[in-house]
This record gives structure tokens, sequence and C-alpha cells, in this order.
């Protein structure tokens, strides 16, 4: 909390309660959730909790570079807070998003010299877990 406080000062972003628990969220979860996900997962906890509002702060952290839109279907756009050069992978039978890291910085693999900033890199298939459960049937 104190952390997630200290981040959103640093970067001018005045830290409301909402956005202290949306950012804090992003920042512990793995599951790269909708703005959807995230109005449902602190409706009951937050009954003042407005869509506009979890898309306002979502935009918020976005401008000042402490999440990334993550888009793997063009329908649905997902949120990252994890900020290392990083690729997802969907499984298609879950549904699950998760962080796919490249063992080589692409800056080294790029024939050219370029400079990136945002990276959409996704793979789709199926996951360890259900791969599993499919062996077993
Ligand atoms: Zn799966
Ligand atoms: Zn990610």
């Amino acid at each position: 909390m104190e952390q997630t406080i200290n981040i959103l000062k640093k970067h001018g972003i005045s830290p409301s309660y909402q956005r202290v628990k949306i950012f804090g969220y992003l920042m512990e979860t793995k599951t790269h959730p909708t703005a959807y996900d995230i109005f449902a997962k602190f409706k009951s906890e937050i009954p003042s909790l407005s869509k506009t509002t979890v898309y306002n702060v979502l935009s918020a952290l976005k401008e000042k570079n402490l999440v990334n839109e993550v888009h793997i279907e063009g329908h649905e756009t997902r949120f990252d807070a994890e900020m290392r050069q990083h690729g997802h992978f969907k499984c298609s039978v879950c549904g699950q998003v998760s962080d796919l890291f490249l063992t080589q910085d692409l800056n080294q693999i790029l024939s050219q010299k370029l400079v990136i900033q945002d990276i959409q890199f996704n793979v789709t298939g199926i996951c360890n877990q259900c791969l599993t459960l499919q062996n077993n049937n």
C-alpha cells in the first residue's frame, strides 16, 4: 500500500483510494484483467466505484507509463503493470493470459537501431494445466 502510494506520487498522480486500489491490484496480479474485470473485483468493496472511474484511473496510469495495454484479441483491452519487455501467451482452452519473457533483449535481436515504445507479441496455444487435464482424460 505504502509503496503503491509512493509510486503514484512520484509520477504526479494524487493517490486517491480508488487509484491506490486499482494500481495496487495491477501490480500484484498476473492475470492481465480488463477494465471490466477490475470493476467487477472492486464494486462491492468500493460501492462508489463506477466503470467510468475505472477507465479514468487506467488512462491516467497509462499516460504516466505505469501500466501497459495488452491487445490479444481486437475487442479486448487488458491491463498490465509489468513494464519489462515481454509478450503474452493466451490459452485457447481456459483463456488465461500469462507473461512470456524473451531470453534476449529485443534491441539486440533487431538488425536496425530503433527506439521501441511498445511491444505487442502474442502467442496462443494450450497452457500446461490444460494440457495435463487433456492428457489425463
Ligand atoms: Zn489453459
Ligand atoms: Zn504481461
